[in-house]
């Protein structure tokens, strides 16, 4: 990366649109490195702390919020409290590395807010119909609770323009190749080269 400000890709969506598989294959590539958000949600049995996540007591969180360390936070279906920490940002500037984070929409809005240089990527269902039969094959939630995350969601679409770029989830090879195509594209834009352009420029004399 040699010395240029990190890339910083959000990769957000409708919960069940499939975003974890798609920011595992953009992990895939050199030079990329995931933000470990903090939640307040306890850990799955699956999960250990400081991979996918810190788990932190509401206490902690609440105390991270007033010292202002978070890039974004929010209150994911009015139940856990999910943040990115600003340090994240940190780690990546150490390790010259492009981060990627996956995140909620209303996180995304404000991200991109603080960020506006971040590149957001949407990952959309291709309908209502395919996103309720993903809600239902993981079989997490009750019938209530899924008729909210479809409403959810359809909210959430309406904030498309914010995004940068949108990746439907109809076909997992193809999706997952255009998402990689965005984050290696992202890094050629112009904005994200400026240091090494005028570099460039240098060896020319100036
Ligand atoms: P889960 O509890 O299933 O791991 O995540 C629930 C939702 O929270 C997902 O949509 C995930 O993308 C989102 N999420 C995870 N980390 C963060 C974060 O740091 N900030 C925000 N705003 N959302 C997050």
């Amino acid at each position: 990366m040699s010395g240029r400000e990190p890339l910083i890709l959000i990769v957000s969506g409708p919960s069940g649109s499939g975003k974890s598989t798609l920011v595992e294959r953009i992990l895939e590539l050199p030079g990329f490195m995931p933000s470990v958000s903090c939640t307040t949600r306890p850990p799955r049995k699956t999960e250990a702390a400081g991979k996918w996540y810190n788990f932190v007591t509401q206490a902690e969180f609440q105390r991270m919020v007033a010292q202002g360390e978070f890039l974004e936070y929010a209150q994911v279906f009015e139940k856990n409290w999910y943040g990115t920490p600003l340090k994240s940002l940190e780690l990546a500037r150490a390790r010259e590395q492009d981060l990627v984070l996956e995140i909620d929409v209303q996180g995304a809005l404000q991200a991109k807010k603080k960020l506006p240089h971040a590149v957001a990527v949407f990952v959309l269902p291709p309908s209502r119909q395919d996103l309720e039969r993903r809600i239902r094959e993981r079989g997490q939630d009750s019938e209530d609770e899924i008729q909210r995350r479809l409403e959810r969601a359809r909210q959430e679409i309406l904030n498309y323009r914010v995004y940068d770029f949108v990746v439907i989830n109809d076909d997992l090879e193809r999706a997952s190749r255009e998402t990689q195509a965005i984050a290696l594209g992202s890094r050629c834009r112009v904005e994200q080269e400026e240091r090494r352009i005028h570099e460039i420029l240098e060896t020319f004399g100036g």
